[in-house]
């Protein structure tokens, strides 16, 4: 059979892998840490669990899309609810939004936050939609290696509803004035990659996936998908090996990948798939003259933020926290300043409170509370202990404020994750969290590609190339170079023969 070797466990790595397999590849995923699943690692720590990661179970569908795809299910592998409220939201002067579950109540909300905001909702969440249905069913699955795959009659009539050369500040601005409104539909973009200014329209579709799709929870936390999805692979044939980080990718003379080495160790293959950040693979793992991309490329990328996250034990319960907790009540633009503009360490972040402990017993001890705190910060800062203590501090003195109770002498679990922990874990270009920003000039054709150039049975898969940064793209992202790659190099028709046997 025809071997191909994953580099790298996350999301997109386990996609391609269990999509290469199910052509009738045989695969094996190295990974460099001691188990799978990359950023959307799990840490336990005395009866705590802590995904490291990913917090938030968005589009849903993606996912019911995946496991069918193998003739499966969700619920084949982990129990999944929706969490109604979906997240809440601290505003200045002690305004807190409840983000409700359902559209009847999210339009009485919206009624509530400025004069007709209920069907100012509806016009925008409709708009959204389109722009869902366009780019989740049809541009996600593209390989974007050529602009040709773009000239399509399908496309070209929807680029007026894609909205791209407007940004989401435009679009949220022509039909909200009140500033919670437009606050709470510009999170996802601050949150995940540019200030909303610099964000194409076409990205509200998040909101629809936010909003009208809703926030869901896997019963033992995010790590349990990557759990679901090892064992599907493992199903299907992959072999998976940890504590396997590959230094080299070998390229013989006539620009073919022979196979990599690990720990001194050539394993061979016909092809590679790195999983692993693109960054990484092409200046660590390959000679410069098989690279794609030189440093003056990767230099002009604009990233999305790395984060500085704090995983708590709690030895109490914590009252006012919803499962999910935005705080957005300090200066919004100062901190768009600090993270985009002009990086630097905030003085008064705005930050994000995970308390799964709210909806699922089994991540924390009885009694207590599981707290995941996450600041987006600019990549690639100065990242020392003091720097992140004083944040610290300034976060937990706002959580005791919000409960009502004293935390800090509450904490009987503390680790902190920041820049330079992305850099060593997961080789993260620039210690980023989550990939490259999502801006125009970033997206679809213009992202790193999936193919190398010079070397033809290299492939790259994961949130730097496309589709893009998240859990859904990543997924997809996996599924499409394994499309690409089964199209490019067919199997022999034994190899197709034993697949389907
Ligand atoms: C803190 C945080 C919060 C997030 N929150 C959300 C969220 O709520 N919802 C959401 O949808 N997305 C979220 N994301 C984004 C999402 O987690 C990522 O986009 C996704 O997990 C990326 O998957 P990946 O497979 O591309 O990369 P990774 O998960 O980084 O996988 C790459 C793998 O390659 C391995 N590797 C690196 N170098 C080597 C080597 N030389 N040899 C072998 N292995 C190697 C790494 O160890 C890693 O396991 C979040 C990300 C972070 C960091």
């Amino acid at each position: 059979m025809s071997k191909a070797l994953v580099i790298g466990s996350g999301f997109a790595g386990i996609s391609a892998a269990s999509h290469l397999a199910q052509k009738g590849y045989e695969v094996k995923v190295l990974e460099k840490n001691e188990g799978a699943g990359g950023r959307c690692s799990v840490w336990h720590k005395d009866g705590f669990t802590f995904d490291m990661g990913p917090s938030w179970y968005w589009m849903p569908d993606v996912f019911d899309r995946y496991f069918n795809q193998f003739g499966k299910q969700v619920q084949d592998y982990y129990h999944l609810d929706r969490l109604d409220p979906g997240y809440r939201v601290f505003f200045p002067e002690d305004l807190r939004v409840d983000i409700p579950g359902n559209e009847m109540e999210l339009f009485q909300l919206f009624d509530r936050l400025e004069e007709n905001g209920g069907n100012k909702l509806k016009i925008f969440l409709n708009n959204a939609k389109a722009k869902y249905e366009a780019g989740m069913n049809d541009l996600v699955h593209r390989p974007s290696i050529s602009f040709t795959e773009f000239i399509d009659f399908s496309i070209v009539k929807q680029v007026p509803k894609l909205k791209l050369f407007t940004s989401l500040t435009a679009e949220i601005s022509s039909l909200f004035t009140s500033e919670a409104a437009r606050k709470l539909l510009e999170f996802p973009a601050y949150f995940l990659g540019a200030l909303p200014k610099d964000t194409p329209a076409l990205y509200s579709l998040m909101n629809y996936a936010d909003l009208s799709l809703g926030t869901w929870y896997p019963q033992g936390g995010m790590h349990q998908i990557i759990k679901g999805m090892v064992s599907l692979a493992e199903e299907l044939g992959v072999h998976f090996e940890y504590n396997a980080e590959v230094e080299k990718i070998l390229v013989d003379e006539n620009g073919r990948a022979r196979g990599v080495s690990v720990n001194e160790i050539t394993y061979e293959a016909d092809l590679i798939v790195a999983g692993a950040d693109y960054h990484h693979v092409e200046s660590k793992l390959l000679e410069p003259k098989w690279r794609n991309y030189r440093e003056g490329f990767w230099d002009k990328q604009v990233m999305a933020p790395s984060s500085l996250i704090y995983y708590l034990g709690i030895d109490k319960r914590l009252d006012n926290l919803l499962h999910h907790n935005l705080f957005f009540d300090e200066d919004i633009e100062q901190f768009g300043s600090d993270i985009y503009s002009k990086p630097q360490w905030p003085e008064k972040p705005l930050f994000y409170v995970c308390c799964p402990s709210k909806t699922d017993t089994s991540v924390a001890p009885k009694g207590k509370e599981n707290v995941f705190l996450l600041m987006p910060l600019a990549p690639d800062l100065e990242d020392t202990e003091s720097l992140r203590e004083k944040r610290f501090k300034f976060m937990v003195d706002k959580l005791e404020t919000i409960t009502g109770t004293s935390v800090h002498d509450a904490i009987s679990v503390k680790r902190g994750f920041c820049i330079n922990d992305f850099k060593s874990r997961y080789h993260a270009y620039r210690g980023n969290a989550y990939g490259l920003a999502n801006t125009l000039r970033q997206t679809a054709i213009f992202k790193p590609k999936m193919i190398n150039k010079k070397v033809n049975n290299l492939f790259y898969t994961g949130q730097l190339t496309v589709p893009g940064p998240g859990v859904p793209p990543s997924l997809i992202s996996g599924e499409v170079v394994a499309n690409y790659i089964s199209n490019k190099i067919p199997l022999t028709q034994k190899e197709t023969y034993d697949a389907l046997a």
